[in-house]
């Protein structure tokens, strides 16, 4: 049986060159197991109440401490000093095990093991005691790609564990292991890393090291190991041996290959400033220096949405994985963007991508969406327009939550409360009488078409409109859905500014689906994500006194949201009087 340490393995090769640093400070204590807290603490309590397990199983992301975990617990059990939750490091076995050397913790690659001949030489093997008083350890990786048969060999051994033997059995796809497998193991998940927790690791490393660093390219290296540690300290390591020992932001990005920060801020002052040179310069640049367009694309697709955090979130900190002084240059920024016009330029970023993927030519069609991006219509001035005619109401201070979820990328998780939805206004008319709103139990739909009589007039500016009473079919949501979101816009404004250009599609047996204009695929996921979908579901039961699960289509009709503009120009009486005194009118 080929063991993992072994120079023919499958991982040892490849990776040579760049292990030093990952190597050294492979963490040795439970305590140095960066985001893991919840798995360290179990294991720590298991080692000190003797009550060690004899499977488990360690499932998560590529490089985020499984194994490191599983050779910690296994010199946790055979320390000199042991068993002790805290392995003293510098014994015989505690070395050896750290080193891979250890004759009783036996690492095992699944993917090449597969099959039933070595897991019979494995059972074979686990037969013979350890050294004195010691546990013998077996830690499979990947243990989802063994074969059936192999599988089934193992659940034997499973069955009737031999007292003096550990599995650990460590998988990046927990779902492909066997039902039969996961019942005798005692399993823990382990998370993706925060950006904020390796970067604080690399710190400490570096301070160790004695190496300099700017804070700035740590989150780079941070950002671009997306969650594992192991990667993070692979492109640390990387990344010093090009800067020659001192770690700048700008080398960073040089070695990784990252977009350049620079490059991000000036194609958003181009589309602020409707500069399609300076867009069109900022691409040669860019591309000059050897960055892919769609890379480049990404990069500017997170910008954004950075942008939008920082606007709308009175903690981006919180939310983005920046370097201070990056979350005070986003705040800067973002002041000079209203959310509407930074959500419509994510919706043209997130369309653009599609296109730029299937495209022979990628850097033309990043142009092109560039050049749409600066060319970008601004709402900018009909904001400010009202505000200076006084009375417009302040828009409300937005939660961080509603727009927490990033693209992809793991958000930090919330801590405030979430959104509260309207509460129903005291001074609404009721219903009429008899005819109760039926709020928990919605009747069954009488036919499919079932629509709700159209209202015979809009509610007068100001007035709370009535609730209407429930009733199945999207005829009712749909009469009165540009009245729900105007509500709404008071109580969570980004939320509604999203919903805005959807329409009730389907409603019956207490679920609602609305359909998003196309190209609006950036508002669905938003909408979507677990908090804002809860929001507007408890707004959509305060409004329309009917609890429905919200579900959410991309439709095919053509976002409205301009038009519905344009149409609340017309409708405000100040903007009339305006139009009135100079004689104009409003062009389409
Ligand atoms: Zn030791």
């Amino acid at each position: 049986m080929r063991r993992r340490g072994d120079p023919s393995g499958r991982k040892a090769a490849g990776a040579v060159g760049y292990l030093v640093l990952a190597r050294k400070w492979r963490p040795g204590r439970f305590a140095d197991l960066v985001g893991q807290a919840h798995v360290a603490r179990t294991l720590e309590n298991a080692i000190r109440q003797e009550r060690v397990a004899h499977a488990y199983l360690f499932s998560g992301p590529r490089g985020v401490g499984k194994t490191s975990a599983a050779r910690i617990l296994a010199a946790a059990l055979n320390c000199e000093k042991g068993p002790t939750h805290e392995p003293c490091g510098t014994c015989p076995f505690c070395v050896e095990i750290a080193a891979g050397r250890s004759l009783d913790v036996l690492e095992i690659d699944g993917a090449s093991n597969r099959g039933i001949d070595e897991v019979r030489d494995l059972r074979e093997n686990v037969r013979y005691m350890a050294s004195a008083g010691k546990r013998k350890v077996y830690i499979i990786d990947e243990v989802h790609m063994l074969t059936v048969e192999a599988f089934n060999a193992l659940l034997k051994t499973l069955e009737e564990p031999p007292s003096h033997v550990l599995f650990v059995f460590a998988t990046t796809r927990p779902t492909k292991v066997p039902a039969t497998i996961l019942s005798r193991v005692v399993r823990f998940d382990f998370r993706r890393i925060e950006a904020k927790a390796i970067v604080g690791r690399l710190q400490e490393i570096l301070k160790a090291e004695k190496i300099e660093a700017e804070e700035k390219a740590l989150h780079l290296v941070a950002r671009a190991a997306d969650g594992s540690m192991r990667d993070a300290l692979s492109l640390l390591e990387q990344a010093c041996s090009y800067g020659g020992g001192k770690l700048s932001a700008a080398e960073t990005e040089e070695a990784l290959g990252v977009v350049d920060e620079e490059h991000l801020f000036a194609i958003s002052r181009a589309s602020r400033e409707s500069s399609p040179l300076l867009a069109m310069e900022t691409v040669e640049e860019a591309m000059g220096r050897g960055r892919d367009a769609s890379d480049f694309l990404l990069a500017l697709e997170e910008h954004f949405r950075n942008l939008l955090v920082a606007r709308v979130s009175r903690e981006p900190g919180a939310l983005l994985d920046a370097a201070s002084e990056t979350i005070a240059r986003y705040q800067e920024e973002a002041a000079l963007f209203e959310a509407d016009d930074l959500i419509r330029m994510l919706t043209l970023l997130g369309e653009g991508g599609r296109d730029l993927r299937f495209s022979p030519k990628p850097r033309l069609v990043l142009e092109m969406l560039l050049l749409r991006l600066v060319r970008m219509d601004s709402t900018v001035s009909l904001g400010e327009i009202l505000k200076k005619l006084g009375g417009a109401p302040a828009s409300a201070p937005v939660p961080p939550e509603a727009i927490a979820a990033g693209r992809g990328r793991a958000a930090p998780a919330p801590k405030a409360p979430a959104a509260k939805a309207p509460a129903p206004s005291p001074t609404a008319p009721s219903a009429p009488a008899g005819k109760a709103p039926s709020a928990k139990s919605p009747p069954e739909p009488k036919s499919p078409r079932a629509e709700a009589p159209a209202p015979k007039r809009a509610a007068p500016p100001g007035e709370t409109p009535a609730p209407p009473e429930a009733d199945d079919g999207p005829g009712l949501f749909r009469s009165k859905w540009d009245e729900f979101l105007r509500e709404f816009q008071k109580e969570n404004a980004v939320l509604a500014s999203l919903l805005r250009g959807s329409r009730p599609e389907k409603a019956g047996g207490g679920t609602l689906e609305i359909a998003f204009p196309r190209g609006a695929a950036f508002q669905l996921e938003q909408v979507l994500e677990r908090e804002n979908k809860r929001a507007v579901e408890s707004a959509i039961e305060s409004y329309f006194r009917t609890p429905r699960r919200l579900s959410a289509v991309l439709g095919t009709h053509a976002g409205d949201s301009e038009r519905e503009k344009r149409a609340a120009v017309r409708d405000d009486p100040r903007i009339g009087r305006i139009l009135d005194m100079l004689d104009g009118e409003i062009v389409d």
